[in-house]
């Protein structure tokens, strides 16, 4: 990022744990009991856990400074949609945010980016913070299309988002051939791709919206990758998938996203 007033001092570091299809209740409450001794005030930990347990992990949560959401969810209000969550269910069972757009939905289930910007609108009208994820394919990479993709799907995914509602958008940048692969993006092609999305924001939707903007990194992110990658002026913190099964694992990856912002 070339614009100095876009740095992020005002951006506290955020650390998203996706579990994916993981973890039962009892499961859940236990990562909680071991995960909430290692946190302190400073950190934004969320943590995006199953249907299933939302209700009861908001519930231990409440305490903690610690907010609790969703992985997915239908973008219409209600209605024939059989085995589909709506955004109110959601936040009736204590959801303060829900991830849309990650990679598994679009590849394995088919989400286009209209879907996903009609998801966007409904959390948004709902009152739930939309973390929207965004990424290119290695075919598209190896063409040279990062930003193309990234332009198109933030784009399309936004579209008619006011500049008033930007401030409760969460955006993460998820490569998706980094996700669950164990290749993590170098830091020079996260400090392209984000400061390409910022300065996109910035362009689309003003200055203020874009510095204020949390942009996340997405793909197979570990302890000892983060310090690299936390000191880059747009990587805000963090969404992790696989490390964050374990409470140990995902306190470190706070703990060391914590310690270098400045
Ligand atoms: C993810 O689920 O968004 C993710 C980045 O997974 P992993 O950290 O396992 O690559």
């Amino acid at each position: 990022m070339s614009d100095p007033a876009l740095k992020k001092k005002s951006r506290p570091p955020l650390l998203v744990a996706n579990w994916k299809m993981h973890k039962t209740i009892a499961e859940a409450k236990q990562f909680v009991e071991t995960l909430a001794p290692l946190l302190d005030k400073s950190q934004l930990v969320y943590l995006a856990v199953p249907f299933t347990a939302l209700a009861t992990i908001a519930a231990d949560c409440k305490a903690l400074p610690v907010s609790v959401g969703a992985q997915n969810m239908h973008d219409e209000a209600a209605g024939a949609f059989t085995g589909e969550v709506s955004a109110q269910m959601l936040k009736e069972a204590g959801a303060s945010f829900v991830i849309v757009g990650h990679s598994e939905r679009r590849r394995l289930f088919h989400e286009d980016n209209a879907f996903i910007a009609r998801k966007v609108r409904r959390a948004l009208i709902e009152g739930l913070r939309p973390i929207l994820c965004i990424g290119e394919t290695q075919e598209e990479r190896d063409n040279n299309l990062t930003q193309n993709v990234l332009r198109e799907q933030l784009t399309a995914c936004l579209e008619g988002v006011l500049p008033e509602e930007m401030e409760r958008l969460t955006l993460a940048y998820e490569p998706v051939w980094a996700i669950g692969t164990g290749k993590v993006a170098t830091a020079k092609d996260v400090k392209a791709a984000h400061g390409f999305c910022r300065d996109l924001v910035a362009k689309k939707w003003g200055r203020e919206v874009a510095a204020q903007l949390p942009l996340l990194y997405g793909g197979s992110v570990k302890p000892e990758g983060v310090q690299e990658l936390i000191v880059l002026d747009d990587v805000d913190g963090f969404l992790v998938g696989g490390a964050s099964l374990s409470p140990i694992a995902f306190s470190e990856i706070i703990k060391q996203s914590s310690k270098l912002v400045l």
